[in-house]
């Protein structure tokens, strides 16, 4: 059955004094992967919840198939969940009104969906923490719901099989067809695996889009600096023209293209650190600064350098490790190119009255 389109609408849960979700409007398509991408407490959870019906609203509405759900209780919503810690029940069917050969039939069939046909007989301690998942899995499938809602359902497997079972996961997502709705507050894990994400703050949405959307063309400082290292600058902005607009980071003169480019006074400049370019320091031009290396981290793939510019700010940068010695150590003078088409402007955060 196809549909499996999730609609929150002005979604507010109050608990006692903490208001977990504040005011959340988001349309899943059926059979999108959509994930919340947030820091701990932000809500993303409650939000589940609230979607699997274990929580109530405070306020709002949430529809699923142009459906309210207010009056429909989790069982009866065509909704299933997978949680973090492996809780391996019976498989559900006993419950719903299936034969006793088509629940064979369906269990079979689900576990070859996650790659486990051949495992039926195992008992939960019989099987690695990763098998465990893939059967919670097959066991939140079986009974074939239009939207799936998965909280953190790889935290606590290690790095390497967590990255393995992400492929697995999005893949089985495109199998199967449905709705994901995928809670995570790993933001590699979430641009990996999303069509679209949702990163939260404080019970709100900051920003929705793709993950190329939300990690290059970041709306806030917040998403910006939530989805991995980013370089943030104050900065003044003092004219634009033909989307180009001319922004003064201490007493130096930068062209910035990307961003609120219609922006004045007060500004916040952003650079992914991949986009950062060092170059002798003999060079000059424009978008140009000079700078010093204070430090130099090896992280395999790439170098992380730090560096600090003449007018006091610290940037970050990532050099590919392409074979042979990167001609840079502590104090090397550099010239830092920071490209008009990477330098991003984000309107000053507005001021708090005190
Ligand atoms: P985590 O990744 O740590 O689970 P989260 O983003 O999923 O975080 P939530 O679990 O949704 O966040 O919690 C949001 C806020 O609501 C937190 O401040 C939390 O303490 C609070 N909260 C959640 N559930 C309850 C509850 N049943 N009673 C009171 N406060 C709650």
């Amino acid at each position: 059955m196809a549909g499996g389109e999730v609609r929150l609408v002005d979604l507010v849960k109050v608990f006692q004094d903490v208001t977990a979700v504040d005011g959340i409007n988001v349309n899943v398509p059926g059979g999108e992967f959509f994930s919340l991408l947030g820091p701990s407490g932000c809500g993303k959870t409650t939000t589940l919840r609230l979607i699997a019906g274990f929580e109530q609203p405070t306020s709002g509405m949430i529809l699923l198939d142009g459906v309210d759900m207010a009056q429909t209780p989790p069982h009866r919503r065509r909704v299933n969940t997978v949680f973090q810690s492996y809780a391996l029940f019976p498989l559900g069917l006993r419950f719903k009104d299936v034969s006793k050969q088509d629940a064979k039939r369906m269990v079979h069939e689900s576990l070859a969906l996650v790659r486990l046909d051949g495992y039926d007989k195992r008992r939960p301690s019989q099987l690695s923490g990763g098998q465990q998942q893939r059967v919670a899995l097959a066991r939140a499938l079986v009974l074939n719901p239009s939207v799936l809602l998965l909280d953190e359902p790889l935290g606590a497997l290690d790095a390497k099989l967590r990255k393995a079972l992400q492929v697995e996961l999005k893949a089985l997502q495109e199998t199967v067809g449905i709705t994901f709705i995928y809670v995570t507050h790993d933001q590699e894990e979430a641009l990996t695996m999303s069509d679209r994400l949702a990163v939260m703050s404080g019970g709100r949405i900051e920003q929705v889009g793709s993950p190329t959307e939300v990690y290059q063309e970041p709306r806030t400082a917040y998403v910006a600096d939530f989805l991995g290292v980013s370089n943030l600058m104050d900065a003044v902005a003092t004219g634009s023209s033909n989307g180009r607009c001319t922004v003064k980071v201490g007493s130096f003169e930068f062209s910035a293209d990307q961003g609120d480019t219609t922006a004045s006074g007060d500004v916040r400049v952003t650079i992914r650190p991949e986009r950062v370019r060092l170059e002798p320091r003999e060079t000059t031009g424009e978008n140009r600064i000079p700078g010093m290396v204070e430090r130099l981290v090896y992280l395999g793939a790439i170098t992380q350098l730090i560096v600090r510019l003449a007018q006091g700010d610290i940037v970050q940068v990532m050099v590919p490790n392409q074979g042979g010695e990167l001609p840079y150590e502590q104090g090397t003078p550099v010239s830092v190119f920071l490209p008009a088409d990477a330098l991003r402007i984000l309107a000053a955060p507005p001021e708090i009255p005190a």
